[in-house]
């Protein structure tokens, strides 16, 4: 492919830069995992989907500017260089967009994507459960037939944002006589319906960046079924499929911590030959990441869809961000533990926070473990892992 950016295109680069030079709060926001956080977060995504900078490959009519997935990828770019906050409605916006998009009737596209762009609502996922996690498909929350709708009963848990969320993707079993991917159905819930209790799950730094939902008896009409009754594990494909391939994970987020890696270790100075070379490690990774991800574009340009080659991006994605910010700790030694809250913390502790975080990229999205199974089985070809004989069917 060509590597260049056509004028359109750089033009747009412009806008994009100049907007956010204007913009973007001096101050970091407060956690999103914040209640005074969060609300900082929707307003801002407010103010992106006033200057249509919010989706921007979305259709219009939804609130995007239907920009191409290259404008998307320069719109990322300048987004992490102006060091703009964290997106409150990845979820949403990233995750369950393309699968509504997709899968979704028109009448629920209009009602749902124009106050995801701007934050008026935001989701959470609601797939995992305690006894459903890596293995996905013993999903055991259920959905009874009713009147006009289905009855959901269970519990979903590690779901992120949902304490303040409202609204929920999710999966649960229509099906009572079926088993793993077989009669699942894709809901989309609103957390303030009757039946609905959520309870925040404090991480160690005290905020309730997860939540545990349960469902007794909540009521869902008809029309908030996504993609069919049954067909719940070809939709939620589609949504891993953005999350682990290319939505989710943009390499725009890599190159500027890249760059600030590079920019510490300059400012550090006088380093060993082993972490000059770590460093450049960490940068030609994100770099690498940069250009597989135009390769990715041009395929589904032309009309590929993402499969589970995704799962070979999510393991590196998540490796190359976790080996970027230990590198970042180790180049900072004693001072690597310091928390924003330290007079002595560099960058306000930024690099601390970020390593906390890329811990958890080998785990959500499922695990790298999961992924490489994947990989083997269904990129490579190789035997399949052995599974229970009730598995089987
Ligand atoms: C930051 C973060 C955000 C998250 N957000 C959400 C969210 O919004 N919504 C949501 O639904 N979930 C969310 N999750 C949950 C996440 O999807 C699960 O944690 C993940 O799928 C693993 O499931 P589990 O925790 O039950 O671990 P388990 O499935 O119990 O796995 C435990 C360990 O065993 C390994 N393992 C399991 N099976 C195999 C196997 N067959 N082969 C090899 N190794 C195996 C796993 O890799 C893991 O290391 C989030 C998790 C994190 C960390």
């Amino acid at each position: 492919m060509d590597l260049a950016y056509t004028p359109a295109e750089e033009a747009f680069r412009r806008e994009a830069r100049a907007w956010l030079a204007a913009n973007v709060p001096a101050e970091p926001l407060p956690s999103l995992d914040t209640p005074e956080g969060f609300a900082a977060h929707r307003e801002w995504e407010r103010r992106l989907y006033d200057a249509r900078l919010s989706v921007v490959t979305w259709p219009e009519e939804y609130g995007g500017r239907g920009a191409s997935l290259a404008e998307w990828l320069i719109f990322e770019e300048e987004y992490y260089l102006a060091g703009a906050p964290g997106r409150v409605g990845q979820n949403g916006i990233f995750l369950l967009a393309p699968s509504l998009l997709e899968f979704g009737t028109e009448e629920q596209r209009r009602r749902h994507l124009p106050p995801m762009a701007s934050g008026e609502e935001v989701w959470a996922q609601g797939w995992s459960e305690p006894e459903a996690g890596s293995d996905l498909a013993a999903v055991r929350s259920r959905a009874v037939r009713t009147d006009g709708g289905w009855l959901l009963s269970g519990q979903k848990t590690w779901s992120s944002r949902a304490a303040y969320a409202h609204w929920l993707f999710g999966l649960f079993r229509t099906d009572p006589e079926s088993a793993r991917h077989h009669g699942l159905t894709y809901f989309l819930v609103p957390l303030d319906a009757p039946g609905v209790t959520v309870r925040g799950i404090r991480q160690l730094d005290g905020e309730p960046g997860f939540a545990e939902v349960f469902f007794d008896e909540v009521f869902v009409p008809d029309d908030q079924v996504l993609g069919g009754v049954g067909e719940g594990w070809r939709v939620a494909m589609s949504t891993t499929g953005s999350e682990r391939g290319l939505t989710l994970r943009s390499p725009g987020r890599f190159m500027a911590a890249a760059d600030r890696l590079v920019s510490l270790a300059r400012r550090i100075g006088d380093l060993g030959e082993a972490e000059r070379l770590e460093v450049a490690r960490a940068w030609m990774n994100a770099d690498a990441y940069r250009l597989f991800t135009f390769q990715t574009l041009t395929r589904v340009r032309d009309g590929a869809t993402i499969g589970p080659e995704s799962s070979i991006n999510k393991v590196f994605w998540s490796e190359m961000d976790l080996h970027l910010h230990e590198t970042a700790l180790r180049l900072l030694g004693p001072r690597a533990e310091l928390t924003g809250a330290a007079p002595d913390a560099v960058a306000g502790g930024r690099w601390l926070d970020g390593f906390l975080f890329a811990l958890s990229g080998p785990i959500y999205g499922g695990t790298n473990e999961i992924q490489r199974n994947i990989i083997a089985e269904r990129v490579l070809g190789m035997p399949r892992e052995p599974r229970p004989a009730k598995e089987s069917q």
